[in-house]
């Protein structure tokens, strides 16, 4: 679900929209914890390929977009999302999205999933960052968390933790000590949902009002 490409995992990126950054201040906390999981990610990789094993997940392999059916989303992520959605998607991927999120009923698939490809990856989620498979591709339909669960690549905790450290100010929780309590407890988990309970069918309005807007 990572759809990492080589680049992405061997030197992960910070996203960079300056002038966004200034107008929303949660989308900056949002792309430093999404830096986080991505070097923890990109560790892990490496971590990996000391051991002799190769990352199976490619840019355009996507099956596990499918099959997952309960990916958790956090609050901050879902804001970044529609943001990224609503502000950002660019032609021809906006009209088809918005063209598919119209039809949720219909899909057996992420909302998201476009031709194969994740039409948000810059904005995709930490679950879907941190889902990443060694060896081989997942087959159509396998969840290689239950069908290998050993070639699924466990997060490594301390990225994790940071990331939601720098999350946990924007849900209220400043002091220190409180955070490290918040993470240990796993506050912030009951503050997900799954992505395919969150109401995405409002957003081809919110597209076309930015559209209007916009001339
Ligand atoms: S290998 Fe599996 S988890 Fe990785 S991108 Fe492909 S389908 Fe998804
Ligand atoms: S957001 Fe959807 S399409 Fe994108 S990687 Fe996650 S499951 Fe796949």
């Amino acid at each position: 679900m990572s759809k990492i490409s080589e680049t992405d995992y061997r030197k992960p990126q910070r996203q960079s929209f300056p002038d966004d950054e200034l107008r929303y201040n949660w989308l900056p906390i949002l792309f430093d914890a999404y830096t986080l999981i991505d070097e923890g990610v990109s560790e892990g990789i490496r971590r990996e390929e000391r051991q002799g094993r190769e990352l199976a997940c490619r840019k355009n392999c996507s099956s596990c977009c499918s099959t997952h059916q309960d990916i958790p989303v956090y609050p901050l992520e879902l804001m970044g999302m529609s943001w990224y959605v609503i502000e950002k998607l660019q032609s021809p991927l906006r009209e088809q999205l918005m063209q598919q999120l119209q039809r949720l009923d219909m899909l057996d698939s992420c909302p998201f999933l476009l031709s194969g490809a994740c039409s948000i990856h810059p904005l995709r989620p930490m679950a879907c960052r941190q889902f990443n498979v060694l060896g081989k591709p997942c087959a159509e339909g396998e969840d290689a968390f239950h069908t290998r669960r050993g070639d699924v690549m466990d997060p490594i905790p301390r990225y994790r933790d940071e990331a939601f450290d720098i999350m946990l100010p924007f849900y209220g929780v400043r002091d220190k000590a409180a955070r490290r309590q918040a993470i240990k407890r796993g506050a912030l988990h009951a503050l997900a949902r799954a992505m395919r309970d969150c109401t995405w069918g409002s957003l081809p309005a919110k597209m076309r009002a930015f559209d209007d807007l916009s001339k």
